[in-house]
């Protein structure tokens, strides 16, 4: 009989370069694979099982509404997307919601969102979205103009115009780029995940506010991954004191099943009407009831709870020797080792450890609530691994 591995490889497209682990199982923090090998998992599904996996509640929320009624259809009213959409607009003080099934599909919404909004006030000729270099918007054809990373552009041209990249914490650039073109919107990740966890500075989250005020631009915040309590507020951008006019968010709102979602502020608000956009399992409430108890866990208590676990890993890393950099917020964070991040990751996987890659970094992105004990064995495996 051929093994999972071979027959992924002959029957699943090739799109991904696994890991090679099986995943059979997992309780919280803890996963096994196929042969019951245990890992301490500090990649949660990028960033996906905001507390861990197999989380009693989520699952109680999810299996009560899979044995009520798991689809409608748009066609009907249902309980579970109005619970939770009513949730993030009184969390965010957002006005209104369209949930899709993913990162991507969250920003192909706000893209279209903003793009109607310059339409109606400025102009169609006013529809640049200026986005960061190094950042990470999804793999739809429009999702991956709007990212700032050549390397995922070639062989798939013409992408879809009207996209222009600015440098990220480059002040003078970002208000170039701004003036060079008809600009409808600027798109930001507060912290770039893909791009090796990079957060912006303060100074740069301010310009942006300045240049949307002076130029009628709509602000966009992409917190698919960043979002929902990862870097010790329900969004990254609370940290900066930033309004901005439209937040998607996806990865960790779902807590294990595909969910998207974009909140439209004051100046967004009524830009939809019925046809302008849709998605027949958006809003889908199985995913939705997860979310809903999963958003209604996140307190300042989790957000607390992050940061002490944040500033235990960096206390821990930052003097042993083998690092070069700590970069991220909350329990978002990129390690530049100075072996390479592979055979680092390589290391941690074969001492029963999980960690993901950003760019040349170790990215970590542990369940919101990893028990102290857990982590502080994961950050002893990590301190092992990067030893020269
Ligand atoms: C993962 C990610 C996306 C894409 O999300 P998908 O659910 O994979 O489509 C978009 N933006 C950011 C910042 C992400 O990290």
């Amino acid at each position: 009989m051929m093994s999972i591995k071979e027959n992924d490889s002959k029957f699943i497209a090739g799109t991904y370069a696994r890991f090679p682990v099986v995943l059979a199982g997992g309780k919280g923090s803890l996963v096994w694979d196929e042969d019951g090998k245990e890992y301490i998992d500090l990649g949660t599904g990028i960033a996906v099982n905001t507390f861990g996996v197999a989380d009693d509640e989520w699952v109680n929320a999810v299996s009560k509404q899979a044995a009520s009624i798991a689809h409608t259809s748009n066609l009907y009213y249902s309980a579970p997307d109005v619970t939770l959409a009513k949730m993030l607009c009184e969390k965010t003080g957002l006005k209104k919601v369209f949930f899709s099934n993913s990162g991507a599909e969250a920003n192909e919404c706000a893209i279209k969102a903003a793009r109607k909004y310059a339409a109606e006030h400025k102009g169609s000729d006013f529809n640049t979205i200026i986005t960061l270099k190094n950042s990470f918007h999804g793999r739809t054809i429009t999702t991956l103009s709007a990212t700032g990373q050549d390397v995922f552009h070639s062989l798939f041209t013409p992408l879809t115009p009207g996209f222009d990249y600015a440098e990220a914490n480059n002040i003078d650039d970002l208000r170039s780029k701004v003036a060079e073109n008809k600009t409808a919107a600027i798109m930001v990740e507060c912290v770039q995940g893909e791009g090796g966890v990079m957060p912006l500075t303060q100074e740069f989250v301010d310009e942006i506010s300045k240049l949307a005020k002076e130029n009628d631009l709509i602000v966009i915040c992409d917190e698919v991954q960043c979002g929902n309590g990862r870097c010790g507020s329900l969004y990254a951008y609370m940290n900066y004191g930033l309004s901005p006019d439209i937040v998607t968010t996806a990865k960790g709102l779902g807590g294990g099943l595909p969910i998207g979602a974009t909140m439209l502020g004051e100046k967004v608000e009524n830009i939809f009407a019925p046809g302008d956009n849709g998605s027949t399992f958006g809003g889908n409430p199985v995913c939705c009831a997860g979310a809903v108890s999963i958003l209604s866990r996140l307190n300042d208590d989790v957000f607390e709870g992050v940061k002490q676990r944040s500033d235990y890993i960096i206390n821990a890393l930052k003097d042993c020797g083998g690092i070069k950099s700590i970069s991220g917020m909350g329990l978002m964070l990129g390690i530049e080792t100075v072996k390479d991040a592979n055979e680092v990751i390589a290391y941690c996987r074969e001492n029963g450890v999980l960690v993901i890659k950003a760019k040349n970094k170790v990215r970590l992105l542990p369940a919101l609530n990893i028990p102290f004990e857990l982590l502080e064995r994961a950050v002893n495996v990590i301190k092992n691994a990067v030893k020269e």
